[in-house]
């Protein structure tokens, strides 16, 4: 089969001259993936804005003997609101650059998929940050990495006393054992109840959650330093994230 069809959001668009662009999707079908579109960035062509970056499309896609190659597409949703307001689009790269870090290629992860869809479709409404916070965490349990937050990430037992939060055994900590763990760090009850919506709530629920800003500030740093740490082993990944500290 020469052509096969795909749903994808376009993470990054590459120029390469020539009015070609290299592609990085995010498919429904195969996960990450690679394609070369041809004389897309030419004035007349009609497949400019389906292949611009946070747009989600539908391609049919050619096989080719190295790279594959779009045959045809057309944009289902464009996201016009992602390319007008900065801290959306700061928002929405960083959801971008955290799925290309975070997914190996050819590897279908639909729930993926669909969280970073309704991500984006969400953060028409505001609340960017709030759904930016549910993805990481989300993602994270996608990618196999969930946080432990319903009893003691270490001894299993109910979370009582002082609470701690430790990135290295994956969750939050009673009291013994987090006052046993030089990497623990202290967090209220309120953050790990709020870190326990931000995994569980739908993504259309989540304008009903509310952080005070301390609470925000906390739980931004917690899931930072846990990705950070999934994803310590690639170098590049780290660095993609450290771009990030500052807010977008
Ligand atoms: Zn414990």
């Amino acid at each position: 089969m020469k052509l096969y069809k795909v749903d994808a959001i376009v993470l990054r668009s590459i120029e390469c001259g020539g009015g070609d662009k290299l592609l990085v999707l995010f498919s429904r079908e195969f996960g990450k993936m690679r394609v070369m579109a041809h004389g897309v960035t030419k004035p007349f062509s009609r497949k400019r804005g389906s292949v611009q970056p946070f747009t989600y499309t539908k391609f049919l896609v050619r096989r080719g003997r190295e790279l594959d190659s779009v045959s045809q597409c057309e944009g289902i949703e464009m996201f016009p609101f992602l390319r007008h307001d900065l801290e959306t689009i700061g928002y929405a790269s960083y959801l971008t650059e955290l799925v290309l870090s975070l997914t190996p290629e050819g590897e279908q992860n639909e729930p993926l998929f669909r969280l970073i869809l309704e991500t984006l479709q969400l953060m028409e409404e505001g609340q960017a940050e709030i759904l930016t916070r549910s993805f990481e965490i989300k993602a994270a349990a996608l990618m196999g990495y969930r946080p432990i937050l319903d009893v003691c990430a270490h001894c299993g037992e109910p979370l009582t006393g002082r609470l701690f939060f430790s990135v290295e055994t994956g969750g939050a900590l009673c009291e013994v054992c987090g006052k046993g763990d030089p990497q623990a760090v202290h967090v209220s009850r309120g953050v790990v109840e709020n870190l326990k919506a931000l995994l569980s709530w739908p993504q259309d629920r989540l304008r009903q959650l509310r952080i005070s800003s301390a609470d925000r500030k906390q739980i931004k740093t917690l899931l930072y330093e846990y990705l950070k740490y999934y994803l310590e082993r690639d170098l590049k990944s780290v660095s993609f994230l450290n771009r990030f500290t500052v807010d977008p």
